[in-house]
């Protein structure tokens, strides 16, 4: 058995003896050119003193994780602030420092690092359903914009999967369970096999340990058994390449257990039943000699078909380069073989890590250019990863470019949602359920509390507070991002209003047809609704109600057609007419002007609206609308006195409908000013230069000079009164100009 297991092993057996900082920075000086081992000596200090006094479940000290974790990032030949990075990875979690402390003493980049550890390792992954890995999967990978935090917290699972034996059982299996479902495919997407090896068979150690002692035995015997044909198989192999001059170095490694168990597991074999478990390796010098020792090898024995893979040509999406083929050896016995170069088994040992460090010396340039490396090759590996899956994953990778467009947001209780980038808490409780959208009140962020409107950021776990009793906001449509948000919102908002006018319909009918001597509830139960709804051409009868509550078919017309029918009249001319009841703010219906479509009410439309008369709002004013009695929708000034008199059942949100520029709206504007000559005449032109009619006007002249102009005038909206407002008071004889409410 070679190699197996190297990272978790030496970690198992050096978990009491304190690894030394020496050793760290010994092996960085092996791949780096006059390393910053600074650096990584004060960031051991810095987390010696942060965790003093703390001791791990083992009953060593605190900071015997971190070194070991920093070891294994070294191992991997990782640059110095990912290193020192390691070294600091627990002490904002769990210490007294803070991440302010960390980018004073050791810069940016090494606190970005420990920051999007700490990030991670604050999700709370054990309650998530196994289902939502995937999930969780890419929610890492979105949060680690900078893939050396992958490697911290890879380093760090790795450590605490080899010190596992010191947690309680049921914590074993759970985080056993999740590095399987999060870690060893993370590990595996990003090409490092060796962690992801040993964190496999530390997983089936602990979730199936019946079966990986079996395994363990099992092979433990063929190794012996087979230790000569092993040898043989390598003399072999040895032999061909002397005598085809080619030089290289050759191995006979178990494949991991792990892999076993699933080849038992996929095809239903026994241990004794999977053949090919020792693995060869070929490593030589260049790819032609790859191509030349594969022809060798198949011209030695013969190859099985179909197992032939050719990785050099089309690696892998993690960069994973390789010949692999399956041959009939000696006795009979399949047996793989795998040919590479040395650095191919560079990047298969150390996946992507391999593959930025160290062409050049540490200026500033060449460090954005190995920066600038980095996210390429996790860009490519990315899009390689689109090529490979199906055209449904595809298509929604597309949208996912990489880190940018989407967010992910936890519930409190570790459930993951995937929303659009700026998606809002009400964005967020519509992604859980329509009710919890409907009835929600208020959001916590991270624990706090935060407006409606907040947009959400990546990793942000949101609470949301409902009532019952709280309905949804025609506001809410101006901030949701989501398209299930918005048309949930617009779905409640149309069903309620129509319910209302359906009440509200009911109720007008009653009131009026009882001055008709009418019953209107017993002509509905009766049935005659049924039959006036098909002559007003409404496909129901709620349909016909809800056009009598938004006023576009008066109460007036149903009642007189239902009094003839009811009476057998043939004309209507021998109908009662009834006038409706006046309400206060229809006394000033003289004034009122029918505004034709600058008003537009959510889901409604040919309802008559005009201005109320009682004020006069304009565009970019908040209104109100209220549903008069057979009059059609009028439309207030939110701020109007006369809304608070007025029946809150009736009540209706209205907006303005934008694109109305042409529109004029009337104004009351008042002006003081000095009584000079010819001012009146200054103030009509600019006026006039402003594009603002005069309707009418009154002029009053107090005895001390000044002078009190008042002006209905039109104009488009607010702004443009605004405007011509302020252009007024650039006359130094005007003193004060307001608007007449
Ligand atoms: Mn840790």
């Amino acid at each position: 058995m070679v190699d197996t297991h190297r990272f978790a092993k030496e970690a198992q057996d050096t978990a009491i003896i304190m690894i030394r900082i020496n050793e760290i920075t010994d092996v960085v000086s092996t791949y780096i050119d006059d390393p910053d081992l600074d650096l990584i000596r004060r960031a051991y200090v810095f987390s010696a003193r942060a965790h003093e006094g703390q001791v791990r479940l083992s009953g060593e000290p605190y900071l015997s994780h971190p070194l070991h974790v920093a070891k294994i990032l070294a191992d991997m030949r990782l640059d110095e602030p990912t290193v020192a990075a390691g070294l600091l990875h627990d002490t904002v979690e769990d210490t007294d420092a803070t991440i302010d402390d960390i980018a004073e003493l050791f810069g940016e980049e090494v606190a970005d690092i420990v920051d999007g550890v700490t990030k991670i390792g604050m999700m709370d992954f054990e309650s998530k359903a196994i289902a939502k890995a995937e999930n969780i999967r890419k929610m890492i990978l979105a949060m680690a914009e900078d893939i050396r935090v992958l490697m911290v917290k890879l380093a760090d699972r790795l450590h605490n999967m080899s010190t596992l034996d010191f947690q309680k059982n049921y914590k074993q299996l759970l985080i056993a369970q999740e590095t399987l479902d999060i870690y060893s495919p993370l590990a595996n997407r990003l090409g490092l096999y060796m962690v992801k090896r040993d964190l496999e068979d530390l997983c089936l150690y602990y979730l199936k340990p019946d079966i990986f002692q079996n395994i363990t035995d099992g092979l433990e015997r063929q190794h012996t058994l087979g230790k000569e044909y092993v040898d043989k198989v390598l003399g072999l192999l040895q032999d061909v390449l002397k005598s085809n001059e080619l030089t290289g170095s050759i191995y006979g490694r178990t494949k991991h257990k792990y892999s076993i168990y699933n080849k038992m597991v996929r095809q239903g074999l026994e241990l004794d039943q999977v053949h090919d478990i020792i693995a060869f390796r070929v490593i030589v010098d260049s790819v032609k000699e790859c191509y030349a020792v594969l022809g060798l090898v198949h011209s030695m024995w013969m190859p099985i078909a179909g197992r032939f893979k050719d990785y050099i040509s089309i690696p892998k999406a993690n960069m994973y380069q390789s010949l692999h083929t399956t041959v009939v050896g000696p006795e009979g016995e399949r047996i793989e073989i795998q040919i590479r170069t040395a650095e191919m088994q560079k990047v298969a040992e150390y996946g992507v890590a391999a593959h930025w460090q160290y062409k050049e010396s540490g200026t500033s340039a060449s460090k954005q250019n190995r920066d600038a490396e980095r996210f390429s090759w996790l860009r490519q590996i990315m899009d390689w990863q689109r090529e490979l899956e199906d055209p449904r994953e595809f298509m929604s990778s597309l949208r996912f470019d990489l880190f940018n467009d989407e967010v992910y947001i936890f519930t409190p209780g570790g459930d993951i949602q995937e929303l659009p980038d700026g998606a809002t808490p009400v964005d967020f409780a519509y992604s859980i359920h329509t009710d919890v959208g409907n009835h929600c009140t208020g959001a916590k962020v991270n624990g706090r509390l935060v407006p409606l409107t907040t947009a959400l950021k990546n990793g942000d776990t949101v609470e949301i507070f409902t009532d019952k009793k709280r309905k949804p906001s025609r506001d809410w449509l101006k901030f949701v991002k989501t398209a299930k948000a918005r048309t949930r919102i617009k779905h409640y908002i149309r069903t309620e209003e129509r319910e209302r006018s359906i009440r509200l319909a009911k109720e007008m009918l009653e009131k009026e047809g009882r001055r008709m001597n009418l019953n209107v509830p017993k002509a509905i139960k009766d049935g005659y609704f049924v039959m006036l709804a098909d002559e007003f051409s409404c496909g129901t009868v709620d349909d016909l109600l809800s056009n009598v509550g938004y006023s576009r078919i008066t109460p007036r017309k149903i009642l007189r057609r239902l009094y003839a029918v009811i009476n057998n009249i043939e004309g209507e001319e021998e109908v009662p007419d009834v006038h409706p009841a006046q309400t206060p703010e229809e006394k000033d219906k003289d004034k009122a002007k029918d505004i034709g479509n600058a008003i537009e009410i959510e889901g409604v439309d040919n309802v008559l609206i005009r201005f109320a008369g009682c004020c006069t709002p304009l565009p970019g004013e908040p209104i109100i609308g209220y549903i008069s009695r057979g009059r059609g929708v009028a439309v207030h000034s939110a701020t109007c006195p006369n809304v608070k008199n007025l029946e809150e059942e009736r009540l209706l949100n209205v907006s303005w409908s934008g694109g109305q520029e042409e529109a004029s709206h009337p104004a009351q504007i008042s002006i003081r000013c000095k009584n000079i000559k010819g001012l009146l005449a200054k103030i009509c032109s600019i006026l006039s230069d402003q594009d603002v009619n005069i309707d009418s006007g009154t002029f009053r002249s107090d005895v001390d000079g000044i002078s009190l102009l008042e002006f209905t005038v039109e104009v488009r909206d607010l702004g443009h009164l605004h405007r011509a407002l302020n252009k007024l008071k650039t006359l130094d004889a005007v003193l004060e100009t307001t608007r007449l409410s």
